[in-house]
Order: structure tokens, then C-alpha cells, then sequence
């Protein structure tokens, strides 16, 4: 044990930044991250998951107000911290991912200290290890699979990436097919949603098709669309698509329990749902409909470690299995390795294209990338990564609480 272990570590200090990386390519990230100190020289950092789309300056500004509640606070408490910004918070229950992903920012944090203290790995904390090492996917390869994000617009474009991946080792893949049009424009939801035309389910199940035929047929393909289409799109293009053997059909609708069961119970596939739900509270009644076989809890919005174990854990009283979403710097890829070793129900690692980018491998002291396939979990102390001098130096928005 690191320290006096006397029960009595306090916190003294947060700092909390955001990193506008302005990639070059013209992607937008700005992760918002946070290093806890406390009165026995051990820190930890934590992560929340807005690093895209809107709301990282939301999650910034959340996470200033609730570090001021636990100066003075001892770390050890993960669960009463956590329990104090559910319920005294007033906004935190039914909340949604600004405030999740600020409580789950300091949760990580507080658990990267409890690893520190202890002088093991989270997972260690956290039941131990179940397995040696996680079966990956490599995913997001309508974007391609380099240093840098393109887009994948002709049938070749989709086979090219996938066949960059197999090489690589990978046996699992994730493509939303649903994300270019052929002249290389986003498709929007004016295109996505309601019933389709011909013109679009040809095009996005011809990419599938195409797709499969290249890797053939022990090739695992998870089916993404990121929630952009609606109930009725999701079914009509996910009948067309299960003929060619989906691993799992990821958000095909908006998360809603009740849209969800509506899909669910039209197709023949299995259903993953939960980059944007958060919480027990906001599982449950996926799991008590039966709508949902695959949950991917974001450890960065779901409410840290400290949540997200539990969500595991619910979801497998009711024989679901785990991916967890990982779209984030290297903090939270180290921390959902942590918990990934230690629950039973872990089926499969989400390794994101955006990991294989200079602008976000800098953010971190330690870049870690799968090896034919499959990631070990590191077995520093703590979550196994800490956040970079590059990010502290180059950190857009940086605010002390002491
Ligand atoms: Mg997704």
C-alpha cells in the first residue's frame, strides 16, 4: 500500500481541461479530462466521453461544479461520493450525458487513486481477472483504417478497409454503411428515416453485401447505425441485412425502450444499444422487455466505474453480454480494460479508428493497441494510464479547484 492508509486521504485539488486537437483532417475532438489530487501525493484521472458531437463545454462546466463538492472529500468513498452526486446534485437522476459524463470523469479518477493506493490494477479491486485477454473489433471502417479518417464511399472503399483490418488479425469488424452517400456527402435524417427507398437500402446493403463476400464467411460483422435511423427504416433495412450473418445490429433506432422492442421483435439478429443510455435506471426496462442482447455502457457518460460494473452485472442476470462503447482519449480505453478483464459477460472490446490517430494517442503517457486482434489489460496500478504533458500543455479550456 501506497501511503499512510489511515482512512483518512483527502482530496485537495481537481484540475479539469478540455483539448481542442484540431486534426487536420477536419475531425472534431476535444476531450475533457481531469486529474484528482489528493493530501497523499497520489492522483488519478479521469475522463468524461463528450470528446464529439455537442456538449464537451457542457461536460467541462459540469465537472468544475462537482469537483467543487468533493475538495476535502476522502477518495476511498466512490460509493457515497457517487450516491451524494445522484441524489444532492438535484439534476444528476434522470440526467443525461453531460452530467453522467462529468460524475463519471471524477468516478475513474477516484478509482485510478484507489489503484494506487492499493498498488494494483482496477481489475484487481473489481473481482480479479476472469480472462487473460479480450477478443477485439476493429471499428468505425466506413471511416477507413489508418493514421487518418477518410471516407469509404464505393463497394471497393468498404472491401479495402475491411481487408486492412483481417490483416491486421482482426476477426470482428464494425461498419455503419449508412454514413456516405455516393457522392461522398453525409447522409442526414431527412435521408434515414421512415421507409427508405430502393435507391438507399440498394446502395447500403450492396456495401454490405460486398463487404461480406471479400472476408467471407467466419468473419464476424457488427451492423452500426449510431441511431440514426428510425424504427421503420431499422426494420426494413434490418430484414434485408440479417441474410448476410450481422454479428449484432448496433442503435438501429432511437434508444427508446419502447422503439427498441418494435425493432427487436421484427428481426432475427441481436440488438446492442448503450452509448446513450445511462445508468441502472436507464437499462432496465431494456432488460425487462428483452429488447436489448448486447449492451455497450460508455464508462465515460454511463457513471464511471463504479456504474458501469453494476450495469454489467444487471445485465447479466438477464443473459446479456458486454461491449463497452470506447470512443474516447486513451484514459477511458485503459479504464473499460479494467473492467472488461474482471465481469463475466464480457463479450467483445471495441477498438475505435479514432485510437489510431496521432491527435489522440498524444493525450495519454501510454498508447495502448491491440495485438492480432485481441487486448491485455495493463498492469499499472491504478487504471494504467495517465493523462500526457502534451495535454496539460496544449489544454484549451483549464480550470484548478482547490
Ligand atoms: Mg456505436
Amino acid at each position: 500500500m501506497k501511503g499512510k492508509g489511515d482512512g483518512n486521504m483527502k482530496i485537495t485539488k481537481v484540475d479539469i481541461m478540455l483539448v481542442d486537437t484540431k486534426p487536420a483532417d477536419g475531425n472534431k475532438w476535444t476531450p475533457v479530462l481531469c486529474r484528482v489530487y489528493t493530501d497523499e501525493g497520489i492522483y488519478g484521472d479521469g475522463e468524461a466521453a463528450m470528446s464529439y458531437g455537442a456538449g464537451s463545454t457542457g461536460a467541462y462546466g459540469t465537472l468544475i461544479d462537482l469537483s467543487k463538492r468533493i475538495i476535502g472529500k476522502d477518495p476511498m468513498q466512490t460509493e457515497l461520493i457517487w450516491e451524494n452526486f445522484y441524489k444532492e446534485t438535484f439534476w444528476a437522476q434522470n440526467g443525461g450525458p453531460i452530467i453522467f459524463s462529468a460524475i463519471s470523469a471524477i468516478d475513474v479518477a477516484l478509482w485510478d487513486i484507489k489503484g494506487k493506493f492499493f498498488n494494483v490494477p482496477v481489475y484487481q479491486l473489481l473481482g480479479g481477472k476472469v480472462r487473460d485477454k479480450m477478443r477485439c473489433y476493429a471499428s468505425q471502417l466506413q471511416f477507413g483504417w489508418s493514421d487518418h479518417k477518410e471516407k469509404a464511399v464505393t463497394n471497393e472503399d468498404y472491401v479495402n478497409n475491411a481487408k486492412k483490418a483481417l490483416a491486421e488479425g482482426y476477426d470482428v469488424i464494425k461498419i455503419d454503411f449508412f454514413t456516405f452517400k455516393k457522392n461522398g456527402e453525409r447522409f442526414n435524417h431527412e435521408n434515414t428515416t421512415r421507409l427508405l427507398s430502393s435507391e438507399y437500402l440498394d446502395l447500403v446493403i450492396g456495401r454490405l453485401a460486398a463487404v461480406r463476400e471479400a472476408v467471407g464467411p467466419k468473419v464476424d460483422i457488427i451492423m452500426e447505425n449510431h441511431s440514426n435511423m428510425d424504427a421503420q427504416s431499422a426494420v426494413q433495412m434490418g430484414r434485408l441485412a440479417q441474410q448476410y450473418g450481422i454479428f449484432c445490429y448496433e442503435e438501429p433506432c432511437t434508444p427508446t425502450p419502447k422503439m427498441n422492442k418494435y425493432v427487436s421483435d421484427r428481426l432475427e439478429m441481436p440488438i446492442a444499444q448503450g452509448e446513450r443510455i445511462y445508468t441502472r435506471w436507464g437499462y432496465a426496462p431494456y432488460f425487462e422487455d428483452g429488447s436489448i442482447q448486447m449492451i455497450q455502457p460508455d464508462i465515460g457518460n454511463c457513471g464511471g466505474i463504479t456504474e458501469t460494473k453494476k450495469v454489467c452485472d444487471f445485465a447479466h442476470i438477464y443473459d446479456v453480454g458486454v461491449q463497452v462503447h470506447v470512443c474516447s482519449s486513451p484514459i477511458l480505453t485503459a479504464a473499460s480494460l479494467q473492467i472488461e478483464t474482471a465481469i463475466p459477460n464480457f463479450t467483445i472490446h471495441e477498438h475505435h479508428v479514432y485510437n489510431r490517430y496521432d491527435y489522440n494517442r498524444r493525450l495519454c503517457k501510454y498508447d495502448y493497441q491491440p495485438v492480432d486482434g485481441f487486448f491485455t489489460c495493463p498492469e499499472l496500478p491504478g487504471i494504467g494510464n495517465e493523462i500526457s504533458d502534451w495535454a496539460f500543455e496544449h489544454a484549451t479550456l483549464k480550470t484548478t479547484v482547490e
